[in-house]
């Protein structure tokens, strides 16, 4: 029998993961390619999952806050956002907002996820004021606000350093920051994807102040569109370069593209495989980060279950009023009940654990069963 040169390749890659060395962009990359089988890279996954995480599988209880969206940037790949004079343009008063975050108490959440749309009219100190008001009414409720597209922006806006800007919106009662905005770092892929926002140093910039000062963060990446299995290990090796520096990010968050009702709707949908290999891929080149996400929301229920088995400790939330992916023509339901994400886990033959935002187990009956 021959063995063909991928095999062998693959099975250094194997040496490499057991010895617990780093892999490197080459390696990445090659894991990429559909000749290697992907379940053997999902089991590679596995093992360093297993490593650092056990059997736990996280989850919380989190709903969404987009106050607005109406965007100046208009991005190619946003199916959410339009114009501030488009009939479908809103803007939540504070009544709304903070209904939406009572709602969210009371049906037992521990954070918001508030991003949105930079609307043209609005200044920053509306958004920072939006922190305050529902940090002040709801202070148990952890605020992960604010990409770092909205952070870049607020500082443009209010020509302050991106630092000061931080340290306010921290002061007002910003938690942490979510991952949303890094799409792939590549300014070619930039160009045709998302030309007027936030460029990737400057993404990585605002993540590097923000876990200066003490704020932990979550790191996306948006996949399956016009990027290249290069590019996609470009921008892995960006985030575990910045997280060699400063350990602040908390987990990576795969994100699948969905095309419907943006400007790339010609583009077709990532397949179930490819999401699978990317989380593998992922959970092997970011050797420094804990956690990586299967937001279901994006994935899928099924492939985000089944990413379980490919290096994914954390199937996010139950999420409440997400829109973003919605509108882009994820088939996901709107909510899951704590009952159903506990199923998800235990099917996968894992023990769930229900966590604050920072990883912190909540104290509820279900994690003492
Ligand atoms: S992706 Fe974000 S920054 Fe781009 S248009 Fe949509 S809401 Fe605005």
């Amino acid at each position: 029998m021959t063995t063909s040169p991928r095999t062998a390749e693959l099975e250094r890659i194997r040496r490499k993961v057991e010895a617990a060395e780093r892999l490197s962009a080459g390696e990445g990359t090659l894991l990429f390619e559909p000749e290697v089988d992907l379940h053997a890279v999902g089991q590679l996954a596995d093992e360093v999952r297993r490593r650092k995480n056990g059997d736990v599988v996280y989850y919380n209880v989190n709903a969404h806050l987009n106050p607005t969206n109406a965007c100046v940037y208009r991005c190619r790949l946003c199916a959410y956002s339009c114009d501030a004079d488009s009939p479908e343009a809103y803007v939540l008063d504070d009544e709304a907002m903070l209904a939406r975050a009572r709602e969210a108490t009371e049906a037992g959440a521990t954070e918001l996820h508030l991003v949105g749309g930079l609307h043209p009219e609005r200044d920053y100190d509306w958004y920072l004021g939006i922190v305050r008001m529902l940090h002040e009414a709801y202070p148990a409720l952890h605020l992960k606000a604010f990409s770092a597209v909205e952070i870049a922006r607020f500082a443009e806006l209010s020509g302050k350093p991106i630092e000061a800007v931080l340290e306010e919106l921290h002061k007002a009662g910003l938690g942490s920051l979510p991952g949303g905005g890094a799409e792939i770092f590549d300014p070619a892929v930039r160009e045709k994807i998302c030309p007027r926002k936030a460029d990737a140093d400057t993404w990585l910039d605002v993540h590097r102040t923000a876990h200066r000062l003490g704020i932990r963060s979550n790191a996306t990446m948006l996949f399956g569109h016009v990027e290249t299995a290069a590019q996609r290990i470009d921008h892995l090796i960006r985030l575990r370069d910045l997280q060699d520096e400063t350990g602040g990010f908390q987990a990576f968050v795969p994100l699948s593209f969905h095309p419907q009702g943006t400007a790339l709707s010609d583009l077709p949908r990532a397949s179930a495989f490819d999401a699978l290999r990317t989380v593998a891929v992922s959970r092997l080149m970011l050797d420094n980060v804990d956690h990586i996400k299967a937001y279901w929301i994006s994935l899928g229920i099924g492939t985000a279950q089944t990413a379980l088995a490919y290096g994914a400790d954390d199937l996010d939330g139950t999420v409440r009023h997400e829109e973003i992916h919605h509108r882009a023509g994820a088939d996901s339901p709107e909510i899951l009940s704590v009952a159903q994400l506990r199923r998800l886990i235990r099917e996968a033959g894992r023990q769930p654990l229900e966590r604050a935002s920072l990883y912190r187990p909540v104290e509820t009956q279900n994690n003492s069963e």
